[in-house]
């Protein structure tokens, strides 16, 4: 018990002077909207919020918000956002690292820049535009719903496989039990 106090008081030392770092004012909230960030990779809202609230107690959503926004705003964490699907936090940022999404499932996954040191940062024409944010994502359908849509078709097909039979009949015994 001891041990774990000392323990989370180095962690809120470590990420206070972090903040602080960042010219963000350390506060109880933030440090744990933070924490939970970094526990996780791509991370939603009401993760967070599910995280923070386990550390720290109550948290409104609106305070999550406001702390996930501050955060992103001074650059320790980055926001992704997908196309029809909840925002993603990460504190992965000090790369130029791009992401690759399912379109059936929603998961996402980072791969690393094709070309190199953000390439894709500087525009082609910028147009007169200040540019401070680019985005690169990949979408298709990840190895999971690949399969998933395989297994339908063959079912779909009449055509079973070794496997397919012994799940259906794995299946049918539990039904009959
Ligand atoms: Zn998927
Ligand atoms: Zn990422």
């Amino acid at each position: 018990m001891v041990k774990l106090l000392i323990m989370s008081r180095f962690v809120t030392i470590a990420s206070a002077q972090l903040l602080r770092g960042y010219g963000v004012q350390a506060t109880a909230q933030r440090l744990a909207v933070l924490r939970a960030v970094c526990s996780e990779p791509h991370i939603t809202a009401d993760a967070v919020a599910g995280i923070a609230r386990l550390e720290i107690g109550a948290i409104s959503r609106q305070a999550v918000y406001d702390a996930l926004a501050v955060l992103v705003d001074k650059g320790l964490i980055r926001r992704i956002r997908p196309e029809g699907s909840a925002a993603r936090y990460e504190d992965r940022v000090d790369d130029n690292h791009h992401h690759l999404i399912c379109r059936l499932c929603g998961r996402l996954v980072d791969v690393d820049c094709a070309v190199g040191s953000a390439p894709c940062l500087t525009a082609a024409d910028a147009m007169g535009y200040d540019i401070d944010e680019a985005e690169v994502a990949y979408w298709g359908r990840c190895p999971q719903c690949q399969e998933s849509a395989r297994i339908a078709r063959r079912h779909h097909s009449g055509v079973e496989t070794r496997t397919d039979r012994n799940r259906m009949s794995r299946l049918t015994n539990q039904a009959d039990e």
